[in-house]
């Protein structure tokens, strides 16, 4: 593979691998080199008119905006705007595979990629897909402050569950090994890719749960013992709980994963069963890191042994941190590059930034402000879980340590509620953070790349 097409491939990898906002897509590979950093040419935009003024921001307003943009004062709307997606995706291009004007080989890799985009954004312009989001131009996203529950919750039936799980050992390491089952068609092999990311990741964190590992491959009539199997562990047999499991929720994700030979995975987390468990599902190890996505999900098993309500942690920090660790960890056992893949995601986080403008961490802190985000541009919900997740991760490593993020913060997170954790190992309030954080994204990509440690 040639120096260009490598560089070719990053770009689309970064910007085209739809991030399903379930831990569902991990598609992709790693060699290539990281995006280089190139200089910019000025704007050569003419000045246009002074535009009139936006009417005032009412929160009737905020409540009711997203949507295909019908007026021109309309705020937090979308449209097909030519000139300012043009200039987004060259500007990303540009620094991604460089100045078209210095080389013939970049040149043509530009032209390449671009006229791929066009072509993309003008079927976009047909069907309006889901997966069309990134073809559009939005105008500004408006925040609105979260609502943020106390800690505790004052509710007394959730202090009793609370007392319950801590009496059950939930947030306690477990001495139970971590079991392995896998459907008819696929061999021990699979269950040994799996087996390699749980118990690198055991080590660092411990082991928790008792914990139950489901591997599923491709036959569907392989997949019914699993299912049966897996709603028995997750849920009290025969309960609706059950019933539902086999029939309509787990269950047919199950089936789906081997029906469309999926290599993604869920975990599941069964805090109310008398005898507590946790779980997880992950489809086709072998086609496709499962190693790493092991370690991802296994993040999330220990990140919920340290959650004893439902409020639980902003899901940019759950997903984030699943993927920056399972990064980490997946470099130090030699499955792929730390740097690499976290540039990649940077320079994903970055492009987001420039095609939703004001669009940050905080409006997807709480459930009801993802759904705000869910409404203005659907699947960018992904690139701000996880990829950017995954930088705020990053930073907050940098501050403080590996150590004291996986291993004091999110093990706080049970006793003193995420926000009161996070101010206290980190040293700064979320609100304060969301600050620093948006400041560090304004940085260079040299800068950003160089809080990055070594794993
Ligand atoms: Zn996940």
């Amino acid at each position: 593979m040639t120096r260009y097409a490598q560089l070719t491939k990053i770009v689309v990898m970064a910007t085209f691998s739809l991030v399903a906002i379930s831990c569902s897509n991990y598609g992709g590979d790693d060699d290539g080199p990281p995006p280089e950093i190139m200089s910019q040419p000025a704007s050569t935009a003419a000045p246009t008119a002074e535009p009139a003024p936006p009417p005032p921001i009412t929160a009737s307003s905020v409540e009711t905006a997203g949507g295909k943009c019908t007026e021109k004062t309309q705020i937090m709307c979308w449209e097909w705007d030519d000139v300012a997606w043009e200039q987004v995706t060259k500007d990303e291009l540009l620094q991604a595979i460089g100045n078209c004007a210095e080389d013939l080989d970049v040149c043509e890799a530009f032209n390449r990629e671009f006229g791929f985009r066009i072509a993309k954004r003008n079927a976009c312009k047909q069907t309006d897909s889901e997966e069309c989001w990134e073809y559009k131009s939005y105008r500004e996203f408006v925040s609105i402050p979260p609502e943020r529950s106390p800690f505790p919750p004052p509710d007394a039936d959730a202090q009793g569950e609370a007392t319950r799980l801590l009496s059950a050992g939930w947030n306690r390491p477990t001495s139970i090994p971590t079991t392995y089952v896998k459907t008819a068609d696929l061999s021990e092999d699979a269950i040994s890719e799996v087996r390699k990311g749980v118990s690198a990741t055991e080590a660092y964190l411990g082991t928790y749960g008792p914990l139950r590992v489901f591997v599923v491959g491709t036959d569907v009539s392989a997949t019914e013992p699993i299912v049966q199997d897996f709603c028995s562990w997750a849920h009290s047999a025969s309960t609706d709980n059950f019933n539902s499991c086999v029939e309509h929720d787990q269950g047919v994700g199950i089936r789906e994963i081997a029906q469309f030979q999926g290599n993604n995975g869920f975990a599941q987390h069964s805090s109310s069963l008398a005898s507590p468990t946790q779980s997880f599902v992950i489809g086709n190890p072998e086609s496709g890191s499962g190693n790493k996505i092991a370690v991802h999900e296994y993040v999330h098993i220990y990140q919920n042994a340290h959650l004893l309500y439902d409020e639980g942690m902003p899901r940019w920090l759950e997903e984030g941190s699943a993927e920056f660790l399972a990064l980490y960890l997946g470099d130090q056992q030699g499955w792929g590059s730390f740097k690499q893949e976290m540039e990649v995601a940077l320079a994903t986080a970055s492009r987001l930034r420039s095609l939703i403008p004001r669009l940050r961490l905080h409006d997807i802190e709480t459930e009801q402000l993802r759904d705000r985000v869910l409404a203005f541009c659907g699947r960018c919900m992904g690139q701000l879980q996880f990829e950017t997740g995954q930088w705020a991760t990053a930073w907050l490593v940098r501050k403080t340590s590996l150590d004291t993020f996986y291993l004091s913060f999110l093990q706080d997170n049970a006793s003193l509620g995420w926000i009161a954790s996070f101010t206290k190992h980190f040293g700064l309030t979320p609100d304060a953070f969301y600050i620093e954080f948006d400041n560090f994204m304004n940085l260079s990509l040299e800068a950003q790349s160089a809080i990055l440690s070594t794993p």
